[in-house]
């Protein structure tokens, strides 16, 4: 079977078979079986007339790199068709990502409801961008329908909020969340970084626009940056809130997305505009590294979840660790959430709040070898971070613990080595501890 493709709609294929093989048949001039990169910057043309079709959008086609590339195109369509999208575009990062599917349906003067529990450079873009383009933002606990529902103003335009929130594992009740959104017209934008589509797929519930930092689990092996937004394409955006999909574009010399392109508006919005203006274009080689992650993505998560749940439920039982965070925990308060939207496991990351408050922390960072201490996740190498002593740095004990971070907190990514070794390191950094104490 060469043609992927064709073979496509004789079959459903499982995810497994959809990582190693959607959006791609093998090259019709080479025959290369692996996705090549297209380390190009621009398209030659046929004629002027197909030229000028491109430039309308009148025609699909390749005109430069910053808007449309065939190495990433590829992993844009399987990313889209893992998470059961109806398309994607590719980003440079994941906050380029989630800038881009913002700014694509906000307008000065709009506002936004997000979860307060979420990755802090998230927190800090929220906060910040949105407002020097004066939109309003509120904040609410993600936990908490009422909340979301009672934020909702006439100028709101979208819900965001991620899978598995950092760094207090909060699972999101994606379901009930986006009745709420669709109640009131709008999209729910969720961040499904932490969980990835094999997870969890948040479109299957009712999320309208999905957002990933592909940095992490999707790349899988701490090498790239780069982000991807897909959306359902189920979400009616001629509902008379988003005038500014609906209505001609002055940046698109008056394109009207919604009614030209339906169900992709938003996406074709998203590519033609929003990157093309922002610029933040994944490179063909990051594309390329994704896609070698994304081959392996199920058989990497399958063993991220066995090790974080041996790895938690050490820490549990563990006299020098209190407060773990772990969401696969059998006493966690987001079980339920667990079993009905992440029955495959509750993702790899997650804090503990290590004996000896900041100076345990700390020493725990010492004592330990195998762990990496740095600032990432998702990688297959299992990484270590004391939150007080860096991305939270900044803050008070007292903005710490509004954050869900006390100064012994300490975050684990926990990778797909020897659980044993895993548990073998901590336990040694946790004799460090004692021993300094
Ligand atoms: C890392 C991360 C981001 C930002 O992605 P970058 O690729 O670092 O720009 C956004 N959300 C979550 C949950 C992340 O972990």
């Amino acid at each position: 079977m060469t043609d992927t493709f064709r073979a496509e709609e004789a079959r459903d294929f499982g995810f497994e078979t959809r990582q190693l093989h959607a959006g791609q048949r093998p090259d019709p001039n080479t025959g290369a079986r692996a996705v090549p990169i297209f380390q190009t910057t621009s398209y030659v043309f046929e004629d002027p007339e197909s030229a000028a079709a491109y430039f309308n959008l009148q025609e699909y086609g390749n005109t430069y790199s910053r808007i449309m590339n065939p190495t990433v195109a590829v992993f844009e369509e399987r990313v889209a068709n893992l998470e059961g999208a109806m398309g994607g575009v590719a980003f440079a990062s994941g906050i380029a990502a989630q800038a881009a599917a913002l700014f694509t349906l906000l307008e000065p003067g709009d506002h936004v409801v997000s979860s307060a529990a979420l990755y802090g450079g998230t927190v800090n873009q929220l906060k910040h961008l949105l407002r020097k383009m004066t939109v309003e933002l509120t904040w609410v606990d993600p936990d908490d329908p009422d909340a979301w529902r009672a934020a909702v103003r006439p100028n709101t335009k979208a819900f965001f909020a991620e899978t598995i929130g950092n760094p207090g594992g909060n699972v999101l009740d994606i379901e009930t969340v986006a009745a709420i959104a669709h109640e009131h017209d709008l999209p729910l934008i969720v961040d499904n970084t932490f969980a990835t589509p094999y997870l969890c797929r948040p479109i299957e519930w009712g999320a309208d626009i999905v957002v990933h930092s592909a940095t992490k689990f999707i790349g899988g092996h701490g090498t790239s940056i780069g982000g991807v937004v897909v959306e359902a394409g189920t979400f009616d955006w001629s509902n008379g809130r988003f005038p500014v999909i609906a209505d001609p574009s002055p940046a698109y010399h008056g394109l009207q997305f919604h009614e030209t392109f339906g169900t992709y508006g938003y996406l074709m919005k998203l590519r033609a505009e929003t990157l093309r203006d922002l610029g933040g274009a994944m490179s063909p080689f990051n594309a390329f590294l994704f896609l070698q992650g994304l081959e392996t993505l199920s058989l990497r998560m399958e063993r991220h979840v066995a090790n974080a749940r041996t790895v938690a439920q050490f820490l549990d039982g563990h006299d020098l660790a209190s407060h773990v965070t772990y969401a696969g925990l059998p006493g966690s308060r987001y079980r339920g959430l667990v079993e009905k939207y992440l029955p495959r496991g509750a993702g790899a990351v997650f804090s503990f709040d290590c004996a000896g408050g900041r100076e345990g922390g700390q020493n725990l960072i010492r004592g330990v070898t195998l762990w990496s201490h740095l600032a990432n996740v998702g990688d297959a190498k299992s990484l270590i971070i004391h939150p007080a002593s860096t991305t939270h740095r900044q803050l008070s004990d007292a903005e710490l613990e509004a954050s869900g971070v006390r100064p012994g907190t300490v975050r684990l990514s926990v990778g797909t080595e020897s659980v044993d070794d895993l548990l073998w390191d901590l336990e040694q950094g946790l004799t460090y501890v004692s021993k300094a104490a």
